[in-house]
């Protein structure tokens, strides 16, 4: 009997001693996935539209849209992973083809094995849009503003001069007819 409690106790201790799962790094462990595991998300946001549909889908409300300076295309998502379910929906109705826009790709497991955060912030998916991708979009928009704006003045000038030429040819015609008459 004593034996058995000593030899419970001595698991026990051992037991504690080893490392528990939750305070494990598993990014340095190799894990093997499924082939329809859902983890963390990455969304890329030169391919992703700003329709809103996977943020309109999500059940918890996981998903908010992040309002960027530009006319067209202009929210990209976030995710809250502490709320997230990992219920991929918002990767199945993402519309964006041949690639999907938000992924569940993995590539981060503590969120999933109980790591611990001290910053809540650790907990979201972030837009992080590279300031340069910011401008070259703001410089595409502005490119195509210009572009605009000279075409229809273009069509404008266009106009006045037709309108100029036709005022022109009606002023000539009665004189040329007048002349006609004076020499018959
Ligand atoms: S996986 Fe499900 S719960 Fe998580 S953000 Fe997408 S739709 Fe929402
Ligand atoms: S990730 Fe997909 S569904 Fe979500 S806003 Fe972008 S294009 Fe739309």
């Amino acid at each position: 009997m004593l034996l058995h409690i000593i030899q419970k106790m001595f698991r026990v201790v051992r037991a504690l001693r080893q490392p528990r799962l939750a305070t494990q790094d598993v990014r340095h462990h190799a894990v093997h996935l499924s082939a329809n595991y859902r983890g963390q998300h990455t969304v890329d946001h030169e391919v992703c539209t700003g329709c809103d549909i996977c943020a309109d889908i999500c059940p918890v409300n996981a998903i908010t849209m992040l309002k960027l300076p530009f006319k067209r295309r202009n929210t990209v998502p976030e995710v809250n992973l502490a709320t997230c379910i990992y219920c991929g929906l918002c990767e199945d109705v993402c519309p964006t083809k041949p690639e999907k826009a938000i992924k569940l790709s993995g590539g981060r497991f503590d969120i999933l094995t109980g790591g611990s955060h001290a910053d809540q912030e650790s907990f979201w998916l972030r837009a992080n849009i590279p300031q340069s991708y910011i401008d070259s979009r703001l410089a595409e928009e502005e490119a195509a503003r210009v572009k605009k704006e000279m075409e229809a003045k273009k069509k404008e000038a266009l106009a006045a001069e037709e309108a100029r030429l036709a005022a022109e040819a009606e002023h000539a015609q009665p004189v040329a007819s007048g002349a006609e008459g004076e020499k018959s």
